[in-house]
């Protein structure tokens, strides 16, 4: 790739000059201070196009000066030191058991504060924006809400953005589904963000591995499968996330891989991968199984107190009646994964929630099922992961991601 090492007086594109400015950007988006040296080593940009940019960024207040860094191993001048503006923040919205979650953090994602704006006895949309606009009046100092740069809301259900519309009743509330959030109205809550996003929960976790996971994203295809309430995750193609036309892509939980079952789903199909695993359905095939549930490593425990972790746990450490299950949800997830297959054909797999803490045998089991789909080819690459990090902390590191992506795809922020 073509940089900023060329002669001064030859101008750079605009497109150069902003592509270059968000590779400096995005250097410092991890939250270290930096000196335009190292920029330039990491990146290949020529320092003095560097040191450009980061007067850019300290023109429009993204950057601040950090004092002086360590001399060169020639000793010499201390070069400066530069970090991204500890005065502006990120505000991550989760809706949890019990109310929202408000986590503030710094552009790097570091949390600074938190706290619970209780659900109460909250019944309409109405009351909703009411409640959270009474609550954040008290959350924040004048100054930090002056400087909020950017609000992200992760709730379940799905973000209709076409719509501006959050369909299906949202998890842990008693709302009536027939009556949708509005899109619109919950950043209207938070005046001075200049970027908002209301999204999908599975969606926000999403960024979170593209976070941890940016440069094998960047040009491959990968998917996230977040396994909670439900099971959704993000689609990924050269380090964007797609949604579609009605921001369908990524419910995963709704593939249907059993059309003759008999348990109707939400979304009105019959088989759909979110059924066939539930834990409903898991338990229930323990219960089948009374006698030899009594004698495996679950069978001191009430059944109804069994989850996905417990059997995953026990499969590893070598009971045999909770292998079978482990085998069980991982060949439906691998019925899933050969419609994905020839639909989206990704490279990475990365589990998160209750299914990052699957077992070996899960593994193998998935594997095995994707080697008898003949049209994938026997040397694949196929990667899987499991993100094992709590879903508070990859709601809240995907919410300042997805906010991040959204800095580094606002032209305004890169052109003088
Ligand atoms: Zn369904």
């Amino acid at each position: 790739m073509e940089n900023g090492d060329r002669p001064s007086q030859v101008a750079i594109p605009k497109e150069l000059k902003v592509k270059n400015r968000q590779t400096v950007l995005t250097s410092f988006l991890r939250g270290e201070p930096l000196t335009a040296v190292e920029i330039s080593e990491k990146t290949r940009i020529s320092r003095q196009t560097v040191q450009k940019s980061i007067d850019h960024f300290l023109g429009n207040q993204l950057l601040v000066p950090f004092g002086k860094g360590m001399s060169g191993s020639l000793g010499g001048k201390r070069p400066e030191l530069y970090v991204l503006n500890p005065d502006l923040y990120f505000l991550a919205i989760q809706n949890r058991e019990g109310g929202f979650v408000f986590s503030l953090t710094n552009l790097a994602g570091m949390s600074l504060k938190s706290g619970l704006c209780p659900h109460g006895d909250s019944k309409s949309p109405e009351d909703i924006y009411r409640s959270l606009a009474a609550y954040a009046e008290s959350f924040f100092s004048q100054q930090e809400r002056e400087n909020l740069l950017g609000v992200c809301y992760s709730l379940g259900g799905v973000v209709d953005k076409r719509t501006g519309r959050i369909r299906y009743n949202l998890t842990y509330m008693t709302m009536p589904s027939e009556e949708d959030l509005d899109y619109q109205r919950l950043i209207e809550i938070f005046p001075t963000a200049r970027y908002a996003i209301v999204e999908n929960d599975a969606r926000i976790a999403a960024f979170a591995s593209l976070k941890e996971h940016a440069e094998l994203f960047e040009d491959m295809q990968a998917i996230t499968v977040f396994a909670g309430v439900g099971i959704a995750g993000g689609f990924f193609s050269d380090g964007k996330m797609i949604f579609g036309c009605h921001s369908l892509v990524g419910e995963i939980g709704h593939i249907v891989v059993d059309p003759s079952d008999a348990e109707c789903c939400k979304c009105g199909n019959h088989g759909c991968l979110e059924r066939l695993v539930s834990i409903q359905r898991i338990r229930a095939l323990l219960k089948q199984d009374s006698e030899r549930y009594a004698q495996s490593a679950l069978g001191g425990r009430p059944i109804e107190s069994i989850e996905y972790t417990d059997v995953f746990e026990a499969s590893g450490a070598g009971d045999a009646l909770s292998r079978e299950v482990s085998v069980y949800i991982a060949r439906w997830f691998a019925a899933a994964l050969k419609s994905i297959f020839v639909t989206f054909d990704p490279q990475i797999i990365v589990f998160q929630g209750y299914f990052a803490f699957a077992d070996e045998y899960f593994k193998a089991a998935l594997l095995e099922e994707v080697r008898k789909f003949l049209y994938y080819p026997s040397n694949h690459k196929l990667e899987l992961f499991f993100d094992r990090r709590s879903w508070a902390e990859v709601e809240t590191v995907g919410a300042v991601a997805a906010l991040s992506t959204k800095i580094l795809e606002d032209i305004h922020v890169f052109t003088d």
